[in-house]
């Protein structure tokens, strides 16, 4: 009986490795190369990419054939700067107080399934309620399509900083003074505290706000909100755990301390000046830009959805950044893709390669920092980022051709995550 059961499961192991996959590409942009490949076929066995040979190979009796022959296939898209709980709306400022976690994990099962279907296979989600450490969770467990996700849980700020939910509001609204539980923490102590909660929880990241930010009733997000010792802390105990810490910061004073305190990205960087450009070439520190981020903000603040406190803070976010990342770029500073999705509709990531482009950057460089660049800020890339063998076969194709009109990355017609298949 016993060698009965061996042998059924010897010839369904035999059975699941012949199902490989032979994904002929008309074209491979492969995340690394600056030519693109013509006529290749990509070998996906278990989930990883097995093999990359010229020319169409014969797929063999048992092999499944995917042909792309006249599309454009690339890696799976990364995208190192959404919230897939958050969707910016009229009522946004409301929401704290009219959501439950509940309501908040239902509405976002849409948003994750839609950035999937865009192509962005992985993201790095940097900050909402701990949802989205549930959201993770669900998405590897398949209780859910999304993308591949590491979390930030809740970003960490100072009292009155980005991310206090009490900033503007009548104190006794809340039960609590929000504290490094809430993401809200002063000084080492707290500091501590607070990034060991979050690691505790599940965050695969650390997300800090420097300054202020638009959203927040009564604050500047020019102003700097931690001191160099606190993000050193922040650094040095995520560093404990392996973990990058992923910086927001709009204003020049709070990039400078955030790169000199170590941290891996400076998300947004709107007001970023000479100095900060220096700092950053200096300690090798990422830009996560969010180009599309500042003109959808600006865009809805026109529309009259934010007290004036926060409208102008957003319109003169969206009329500055576009103009950051050109200097950044140019100057040389390192560029990870990134938008902020959930201040704009979940799926239309694929706009920010168009501002990028638009701004100077190459097409060419634009799909790399969704892919190998910012497979290297995320410290993964070993299994992700581009077609390689050996990778996770994260696998896209776009009709058309990117590196002619970068706006063809809207027209996802493929998207396999993990040897999977989503989209076809
Ligand atoms: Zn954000």
């Amino acid at each position: 009986m016993k060698k009965m059961i061996f042998l059924l499961l010897l010839l369904a192991s035999q059975a699941v490795q012949a199902q490989k996959t032979y994904i002929f590409c008309g074209k491979l942009i492969d995340g690394i190369s600056n030519t693109i490949q013509k006529q290749v076929t990509i070998i996906v066995d278990s989930g990883k990419i097995a093999g990359i040979e010229k020319g169409y190979i014969d797929p063999g009796v048992a092999g499944r054939v995917i042909d792309l022959k006249s599309k454009t296939v690339l890696p799976g898209l990364i995208d190192c700067h959404v919230h897939l709980e958050d969707i910016l709306s009229s009522n946004t400022l409301m929401e704290v107080f009219t959501l439950s976690d509940a309501d908040i994990a239902y509405r976002s099962v849409n948003f994750a399934k839609r950035t999937l279907l865009a192509g962005f296979t992985t993201v790095r989600d940097l900050g909402g309620t701990g949802v989205n450490i549930s959201m993770k969770k669900a998405v590897e467990n398949g209780w859910i399509d999304g993308p591949r996700i590491f979390t930030a849980g809740k970003i960490i700020s100072s009292s009155g900083g980005a991310s206090d939910p009490s900033n503007g509001f009548r104190d006794d609204v809340f039960s609590h003074r929000p504290g490094p539980g809430d993401g809200v923490a002063d000084g080492k102590d707290e500091l501590i505290k607070a990034v060991r909660l979050q690691i505790k929880s599940g965050a695969d990241i650390i997300k800090i706000a420097s300054t202020g930010g638009v959203f927040e009733l009564g604050d500047n997000n020019k102003r700097a909100k931690f001191t160099i010792e606190e993000i050193k802390t922040v650094v040095e105990i995520a560093r404990d755990y392996g973990l990058k810490v992923a910086c927001h910061a709009h204003g020049a004073e709070g990039i400078r301390r955030a790169v000199i305190g170590g941290v891996a990205s400076i998300e947004h960087g709107t007001y970023m000046d000479d100095e900060d450009i220096k700092l950053m070439k200096q300690y090798g520190t990422w830009y996560v830009p969010t180009i599309i981020a500042g003109k959808a903000v600006a865009d809805s603040a026109r529309k009259g959805y934010y007290p004036p406190i926060i409208a102008s803070k957003g319109i003169a976010f969206g009329e500055q950044i576009q103009k950051t990342f050109a200097k950044a770029y140019k100057e040389g500073v390192k560029i990870a893709f990134g938008t902020d999705a959930g201040a704009f509709d979940h799926g239309k990531n694929y706009l920010e390669f168009q501002y990028m482009v638009e701004a100077g950057m190459p097409e060419m460089e634009a799909i790399k920092s969704a892919t190998s660049n910012a497979a290297i800020l995320l410290g993964k890339e070993n299994d992700l980022g581009s077609v390689s063998k050996g990778k996770f076969a994260d696998i896209i194709a776009v009709d058309g051709d990117p590196l002619t009109d970068i706006k063809v990355m809207k027209n996802v017609v493929f998207v396999m995550k993990a040897g999977k298949v989503f989209v076809n």
